[in-house]
């Protein structure tokens, strides 16, 4: 109840309530993600890179 946010995966935006979420760093910013998007990571990491450009821009 502490924080007003949860933290949710990058990708698939499910919360830390709902999986397990794994901190990520990318260009000074930190996201998280869960086990279900990593091969996403691995395999298309541009396309990451597309959703941390527009939390970015949020
Ligand atoms: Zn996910």
């Amino acid at each position: 109840m502490s924080q007003s946010e949860d933290n949710r995966c990058l990708n698939c935006q499910l919360s830390e309530n709902e999986t397990p979420l794994v901190p990520l760093h990318y260009t000074g910013k930190q996201a998280w993600i869960c086990p279900a998007c990593l091969p996403v990571l691995i395999h298309k990491t541009e396309m990451l890179s597309g959703k941390l450009a527009e939390l970015e821009a949020a």
